[in-house]
């Protein structure tokens, strides 16, 4: 089957998915997006209002300073793939529970198996801790780990593992996203390798 043939399924899953209790209270499941041959993916948390609303990811607030991040190192949304640990939004936006993941994470190993990224930036502590603890790499918060680049086997695939901190609390934070911006300028060095 081809990529394309494979992310299909991978959604139409999605799209119809009950396995954990989130399908209850979601609009749109929010799968993700982009290019199925991306060198770079983001891993988010999950949907939160505007992506419930509209069923892609990182179209809020959120959305538009990770779209200003990307474009400062030339990068477009359509070029990287966009994804996030959760395809159905917690009510509340609040955090991830651990039996949500358990039920949700094997699509988003799946769709890292069909793209092979090199690169994947994960974003926030939720998918930092879920992409290190499949990298076999102890994780020790994102404050300490943010802007670090690791060279990582993730699903057997070898990949350079950037985390940073989570766009969302970079808007309310002038010190977060100094940080942010900063670790763009990291992962830019490492597209150039
Ligand atoms: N925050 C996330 O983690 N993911 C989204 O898709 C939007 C906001
Ligand atoms: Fe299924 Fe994931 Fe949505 Fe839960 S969050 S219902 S596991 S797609």
């Amino acid at each position: 089957m081809s990529k394309r043939e494979l992310m299909d399924q991978v959604v139409k899953e999605i799209l119809e998915c009950r396995k954990c209790d989130l399908w209850k209270s979601r609009r749109n499941p929010v799968p993700g997006e982009g290019s199925l041959d991306a060198k770079i993916m983001f891993i988010g948390e999950a949907p939160g209002y505007w992506e419930d609303v509209k069923g892609s990811p990182f179209v809020g607030a959120a959305g538009k300073l990770l779209d200003k991040l990307l474009a400062g190192i030339g990068l477009s949304r359509e070029e990287v793939f966009i994804g996030n640990i959760l395809k159905c939004r917690p009510p509340g936006n609040r955090d991830p529970q651990p039996e949500e993941i358990y039920a949700c994470t094997p699509y988003l190993d799946r769709q890292i198996r069909i793209i092979k990224p090199k690169i994947i930036v994960t974003l926030g502590r939720h998918a930092s801790a879920y992409i290190f603890s499949k990298a076999g790499v102890p994780f020790s918060g994102i404050s300490k780990v943010h802007g670090k680049v690791y060279r990582a086997e993730v699903l057997d695939l070898d990949v350079t593992l950037i985390p940073m901190y989570h766009p969302a609390v970079a808007l309310y934070n002038a010190k977060l996203k100094s940080a942010l911006e900063e670790d763009f300028r990291i992962l830019a060095v490492q597209l150039e390798e």
